[in-house]
């Protein structure tokens, strides 16, 4: 295990009709309050009107962004953070998915600077502060409910970044299984997606002794391969959707990862074809990680023969320690083929044509990616290629 030093300041407020805490939490921090929310899911199923009334009981004067795109948009962030600027707004309150939420967190760190927040995004400019912000969580999938971790997207230059700041904690997070009830079925999906690929991440790393952090990460998959097909037969069960929602959060709020840094080439893999080709970022992710994990096997066999033996039931008698990984691998894309979880680029109709382009966009930031595994551009194109 590697030092390590753990903080997170995000107050998590967890299970049914939890979302009253609203009237304790937001008077803490202001009474001008910006609420910024997605394409509307809220105001159908009246998660809207319940959090509009709970802010008018504490007389807080509330202005609005609504139409945050599932993967946000550099553009609309600009808006909020005129908003703020304009009106002076003291608090924020994301009610969404993550790129709700990530917006948000983009909006709270450009009100407190005259720098471009795609600047402080690409890490040309440095944050400094941010206006304080909670969420009401309406989709397991992310974790940025609990995390200080945002991803952006810039269509005019067709880039998708992922950035964080230590400032952008939410401070609180409501998180109620029952606003996850009219999550669509292929949401629910990406979600479960999601959060097994955020395990996986962490999964992959070369740093010894990591007993229990393994064995939590493990323990996170059984949960969700369990618990997945249920949800999905069953999509108003309290108790399916809590332990999902649950597991997305702890995937990528740090407990999992102390002591060690995990790979995440996935991630940027799928945020290139996502600023290409604006896919969902679980649908991308179900894509790509058996195929990275193939192409990487040989970084450390022995690494994909734990996971295979203790998550996937793999008995390793008599077979090689690669043959054991690799039905490993088959059997997570079998499970995630079992919950209708797309396989190829080509269910999103993306072919070769956007290799190039694609890999291209993976060594934007840097020549090199991935911890476990240090890939190229010509490694993004195998993968991609792979992945057709
Ligand atoms: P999302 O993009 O926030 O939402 C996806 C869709 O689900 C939207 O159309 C949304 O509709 C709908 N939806 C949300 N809650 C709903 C509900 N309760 N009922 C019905 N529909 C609902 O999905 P996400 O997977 O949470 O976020 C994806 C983004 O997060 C990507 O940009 C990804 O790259 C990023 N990400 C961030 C992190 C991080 O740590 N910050 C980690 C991984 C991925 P409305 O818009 O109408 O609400
Ligand atoms: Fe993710």
């Amino acid at each position: 295990m590697e030092n390590f030093t753990y903080y997170n300041p995000t107050k998590l407020i967890f299970g049914k009709g939890q979302l009253d805490k609203l009237k304790e939490e937001v008077p803490q921090y202001g009474s001008k309050v910006l609420v910024v929310y997605g394409g509307g899911s809220i105001k159908r199923n009246g998660l809207y009107d319940q959090v509009l009334a709970y802010l008018a009981d504490m007389n807080a004067e509330v202005f609005e962004l609504s139409g945050v795109e599932p993967n946000p948009r550099v553009t609309t962030a600009r808006k909020g953070i005129n908003i703020c600027k304009q009106e002076g707004i003291e608090f924020l309150l994301a009610v969404g998915g993550g790129s709700t939420i990530d917006c948000t967190k983009a909006i709270a760190t450009g009100a407190k600077t005259d720098e471009d927040i795609w600047d402080i995004v690409t890490k040309k400019a440095e944050a400094n502060d941010a206006l304080p912000f909670g969420t009401v969580l309406t989709l397991a999938a992310t974790g940025s409910e609990m995390n200080a971790g945002s991803v952006i997207t810039n269509w005019e230059t067709n880039e998708k970044h992922g950035w964080g700041t230590p400032y952008t904690f939410p401070k609180f997070s409501i998180l109620d299984p029952v606003h996850t009830y009219s999550v669509p079925r292929n949401q629910t999906v990406y979600g479960i997606v999601d959060m097994m690929s955020h395990v996986l991440e962490h999964y992959f790393h070369h740093t010894p002794n990591t007993l229990l952090q393994d064995r939590m990460c493990e323990g996170a998959l059984q949960t969700v391969m369990e618990t997945a097909p249920k949800l999905l037969e069953d999509p108003e069960n309290y108790d399916y959707r809590a332990t999902i929602m649950y597991n997305g959060t702890m995937a990528l709020n740090g407990m999992f990862n102390m002591g060690y840094h995990g790979d995440w080439a996935t991630h940027n893999l799928e945020h290139a074809v996502s600023a290409v080709h604006d896919i969902p970022h679980g649908g991308g992710l179900a894509i790509l990680f058996p195929n990275w994990m193939k192409y990487s096997l040989d970084e450390n066999v022995e690494r994909f023969k734990q996971l295979a033996v203790r998550v996937f039931d793999i008995d390793p008698e008599g077979k090689s320690d690669r043959e054991t990984a690799l039905q490993g691998i088959e059997k997570l894309r079998a499970f995630w083929d079992s919950i209708g979880a797309p396989s190829r680029l080509a269910d999103y109709d993306i072919n070769e044509d956007s290799i190039d382009e694609m890999a291209q966009k993976t060594v934007i930031a840097r020549p090199e990616y991935g911890n476990f595994n240090k890939l190229n551009i010509e490694d993004s194109k195998a993968i991609f290629r792979a992945s057709l």
